[in-house]
């Protein structure tokens, strides 16, 4: 993907580690204390630190993670990715008379607090509906290339795009109505529909993957494949472990590799929103 030297996207923030959502807490916590040993054990002076505890601090400071120069350039790639999701849906909002409302993308280490709960990296990358934001650990990016082999960077575009796509279903009024019918279905019904869900989500992905090259012309050779692979990689659950207590937004059945392939590709080549309607396909 030609990325590099283009538009970064202002709705993004990383919130460190065991951050999240802008809340505030007094104290602290261990974090600061941890943070306060660290700068003692460098020979720094950690009572300045320890200070700035004793009023309200926001969480997201408790530990803030230094950017390697691998983490500064992931970061980089994931704002572009979220400035060409930015320029697409805007316009494509637009020509049906709305206006896109930007979600923002949060970049965490390890552990989040999110709108929806708590989520940890082995969540995967999320979206919650409850504030609009796209939840990421960069550290997915490794997971994608080393234990779902999906290597490239279109296949974390086309992640990124696929939860902005849950975002677009959100402000269409498609997540509220399947989520409403949940206490009327029964958990096959209901998952059935959760399925759809994510197709479509993946077919707003490859639609979002047809303009944007349309637009700011991002596409190399072999990225479609990436995204394609990726989307056959991570069918199914592979991207989620449930645990009780800890929220997992994305946590259903995503659909088979050939459905989500298959959704991707429909949007990729139609670029056109009309097609994706998953819920009444016939071709599932
Ligand atoms: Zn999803």
């Amino acid at each position: 993907m030609r990325w590099k030297g283009r538009r970064q996207s202002d709705n993004f923030e990383d919130v460190g580690k065991g951050g999240g959502g802008g809340r505030t807490v007094v104290g602290g916590g261990i974090g600061v204390l941890i943070v306060a040993a660290i700068v003692y054990f460098m020979g720094g002076d950690p009572s300045q630190i320890l200070q700035q505890a004793g009023n309200t601090v926001p969480t997201q400071n408790e530990a803030a993670v230094e950017d390697s120069p691998e983490r500064k350039e992931s970061k980089e790639f994931v704002r572009v990715v979220l400035g060409d999701t930015e320029d697409v849906w805007n316009k494509l909002f637009a020509q049906m008379g709305q206006q896109y409302k930007e979600p923002k993308l949060i970049v965490f280490t390890d552990e989040v607090q999110s709108a929806c709960g708590m989520a940890g990296a082995a969540t995967g990358p999320f979206y919650c509906s409850a504030d609009d934001q796209v939840y990421i650990d960069l550290s997915f990016y490794d997971v994608l290339k080393n234990k779902l082999n999906s290597p490239g960077d279109f296949a974390m575009a086309y992640v990124i795009a696929h939860e902005v796509g849950h975002h677009v279903q959100h402000l269409m009024g498609i997540t509220d109505k399947v989520h409403a019918m949940r206490s009327r279905l029964s958990e096959a019904e209901y998952n059935k529909l959760s399925v759809k869900l994510e197709l479509q989500a993946d077919f707003f992905a490859g639609v979002w993957a047809h303009h944007a090259q349309q637009m700011n012309n991002i596409l190399e050779a072999g990225d479609i494949e990436e995204a394609l692979n990726a989307a056959h990689e991570i069918g199914d659950d592979r991207l989620q472990q449930r645990s009780s207590g800890r929220v997992v937004p994305d946590a259903f059945t995503h659909g088979t590799s050939a459905q989500r392939m298959h959704w991707f590709k429909k949007g990729f080549e139609t670029g056109d929103i009309s097609q994706g309607n998953t819920f009444e396909a016939a071709d599932l």
